[in-house]
């Protein structure tokens, strides 16, 4: 069994895109990613911050936009205009969630697809789901880099994701897909959940709560795969009972230190791509 290391694996990514930035810089070409925040969400504050960290170490600029709660739509719209007409700015982030009375499939949709480095934009997934080159967005993306680097092969594999999120779970989906597993999406609706999950040779957790892929539901050899955040006043848990279902695993990521770090490594990979692709005649 092994347990993947995200961490090491997500310092890699950025060690390599440290000396693309430095190659872009030298060409006078300046990677410059916007980040909007609306409201005081405590882990959109912790997600912002990490955001920002991992640019400064790549000599990435940052420009954070921060809007009061009680923001109108057409404003946040405005805003978000402003930032695709700048020449400046190639990468733009609307950090979820955001407050109810917001449309956040508007403002998603506004994004220039050119610089929505999140790859949520609906132009963006459906080249996803066409399997097409795109932003993929950057927890499934992270999940593929993992694949790669450990050598986990996917075609043909009976891959199972717990979760149908848009965020997470659907376009971890579509990747699957488009590496050639076969793929069963579940969510709370599903029936016999367990005895879909014991067929699965690569299983995806991205439900958020707190170690719900027990021991029982794990196929002996299959590759398991983290994606839950759970915050208790315990520390950060995984939906996976990591310690019990370890040993059936043939590769596991745990939490934290798994998906996590990987996650904005490839953000800032998703905003070099587009530094480059906005700066070529060969735009995405
Ligand atoms: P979400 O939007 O709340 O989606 C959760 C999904 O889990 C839904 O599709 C839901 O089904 C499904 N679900 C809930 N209870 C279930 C049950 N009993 N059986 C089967 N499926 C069930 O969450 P998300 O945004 O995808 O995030 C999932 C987790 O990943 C969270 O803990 C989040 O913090 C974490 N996350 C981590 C990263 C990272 O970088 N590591 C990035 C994003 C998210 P329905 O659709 O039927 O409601």
């Amino acid at each position: 069994m092994v347990v993947i290391d995200g961490k090491a694996l997500a310092k890699t990514v950025r060690e390599d895109l440290k000396e693309e930035v430095d190659e872009l810089r030298e060409k006078g070409i300046v990677p410059k990613f916007a980040v909007i925040l609306v409201g005081d969400d405590k882990a959109s504050l912790t997600y912002v911050k990490s955001k920002n960290k991992a640019c400064r170490e790549l000599g990435i600029e940052y420009e954070e936009i921060i809007l009061d709660s009680n923001i109108e739509m057409q404003e946040l719209l405005d805003i978000i205009d402003n930032l695709n007409e700048r020449k400046d700015i190639t990468g733009i982030l609307l950090q979820s969630p955001i407050p109810d009375h917001l449309d956040i499939n508007k403002a998603f949709k506004r994004i220039s697809p050119e610089k929505d480095v999140d790859g949520f934009n609906p132009a963006n997934v459906g080249k996803l789901c066409l399997n097409q080159d795109t932003f993929i967005s950057c927890t499934p993306y992270g999940i593929l880099k993992i694949f790669e680097a450990y050598g986990i092969d996917v075609d043909g594999k009976n891959a199972v994701v717990i979760g149908r999120s848009n965020i997470v779970g659907k376009p971890m989906s579509m990747c699957l897909l488009n590496k050639n597993a076969t793929i069963t999406i579940c969510h709370s609706k599903t029936k016999n959940l367990k005895e879909i999950t014991k067929e699965a040779d690569i299983l995806i957790a991205a439900i958020g709560k707190k170690h719900f892929v027990t021991a029982d539901m794990v196929k002996e050899g299959a590759v398991v795969i983290d994606v839950g955040i759970n915050r208790t006043d315990e520390g950060i848990f995984g939906d996976v009972d990591f310690d019990n279902v370890k040993e059936k695993t043939s590769f596991i990521t745990p939490v934290p230190g798994g998906v996590g770090p990987m996650t904005v490594a490839m953000l800032m990979k998703n905003i070099v791509k587009a530094t480059k692709a906005l700066n070529s005649s060969d735009n995405l």
